[in-house]
């Protein structure tokens, strides 16, 4: 089921938690809202769910506008954070309860219920543990009943907050692979939200990047990794440095001095970069400061480094260097930019 959002604006006392998103998911789209807390992520989920309404703009289910339908209506599935699972029902039960507490002339008969519960368990793979209480289960597996009860209702939509956020590292890692496979398995739009961006990048076919109640940049991992569209994802997404310069005729100055790289357009700006494309140099024209600290990380190793800025607060970027790299605490030393972005002011 594809999905169009357009021009949405959400509204609490008059407090835009969204302003003008316009969003279009592919149909078996996997997709990842990602943000800051605040940015609205949540707010979008519910708007798509029918668990809330927009102030102004329309939702569509393929050519359906849906923007003020119910969520029995949409057809929905969902999944929070805080696996609500039914305590004094069996997974069996959790996973059948949708169906079963639907109207009669919609119900499917009890075996059909059962045969669909089944299938649902062999396909989260849990097959064996019907008869457990959620108590007797692993957060992982909790969660993974959770997604099979929001499927059990064959949802058009499987909309997702944080379904991992209350597991530790390893098992969130585990799952978030079955996640991707399983909905390669079974092809549903899906929607999640996440403030998590190694989950966002690794799952998604696209990350919608949002700040501020608005959306910043929608892309592929590599789209909002390799090319950020704003200073606002350049910093969110992975580790950058930052730091103003100007250019003049094509060359890139800092400090009034050139740094040795080169751009088109004259002015002022914001130079980007991450750590790991800098490379260690031994000429005048680099960026050059003091080391204050140096890690190992993994097979690299990140040096920190404090760039003096007349006599205010330096300038503190990382540079990712070999392992091996002279890079003393104290000692001074140049490098350059490899890969960067200048956003103008
Ligand atoms: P988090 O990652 O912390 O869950 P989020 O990106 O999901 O954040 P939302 O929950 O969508 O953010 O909230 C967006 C903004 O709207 C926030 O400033 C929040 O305080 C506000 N907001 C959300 N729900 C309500 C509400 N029911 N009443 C008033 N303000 C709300």
């Amino acid at each position: 089921m594809e999905v169009t959002i357009n021009n949405i604006r959400k509204e609490f006392e008059r407090f835009p938690a969204l302003n003008d998103v316009s969003l279009k998911i592919g149909s078996g789209e996997l997709i990842a809202l990602l943000g800051p807390s605040g940015s609205g992520k949540t707010t979008l989920l519910r708007l798509i769910a029918g668990l809330d309404f927009p102030t102004a703009g329309q939702i569509f289910f393929g050519a359906e506008d849906a923007s003020h339908h119910s969520v029995q209506e949409r057809n929905v599935g969902f999944v929070f954070q805080h696996y609500a699972l039914f305590r004094h029902m069996t997974v069996a039960e959790n996973i059948g309860f949708g169906l079963k507490v639907r109207p009669s002339s919609s119900r499917p008969p009890k075996t059909e219920i059962r045969k669909r519960v089944s299938n649902l368990l062999d396909m989260v793979q849990l097959g064996g543990l019907e008869k457990r209480y959620p108590n007797q289960l692993s957060g992982g597996q909790r969660q993974r009943v959770a997604l099979a009860r929001a499927m059990a209702i064959e949802p058009r939509i499987l909309l997702l907050d944080e379904p991992f956020g209350a597991l530790d590292a390893k098992v969130r890692k585990e799952l978030r692979r079955w996640l991707r496979e399983f909905h390669d398995r079974t092809g549903h739009t899906t929607v999640f939200v996440t403030h998590d961006q190694e989950e966002a990048l690794e799952l998604a076919d696209r990350v919608v990047v949002m700040s501020q109640g608005k959306i910043e940049q929608v892309g592929s991992a590599d789209d909002v990794y390799d090319r950020p569209g704003s200073p606002f994802v350049f910093s969110f997404i992975g580790e950058s440095s930052q730091l103003p310069v100007e250019v003049k005729d094509g060359t890139v100055l800092f400090q009034g001095q050139p740094i040795g790289i080169s751009e088109t357009g004259d002015g002022a700006g914001e130079l980007f970069f991450r750590p790991e494309d800098v490379n260690l140099i031994d000429t005048q024209d680099a960026l050059f400061g003091k080391v204050t600290a140096s890690r190992r990380l993994a097979g690299t190793r990140i040096a920190e480094i404090d760039i003096a800025n007349n006599g205010h607060p330096p300038y503190h970027v990382e540079v990712e260097v070999p392992l091996h790299a002279p890079v003393e605490l104290g000692s001074e030393v140049r490098f350059r930019p490899t890969r960067w972005k200048i956003f103008r002011k």
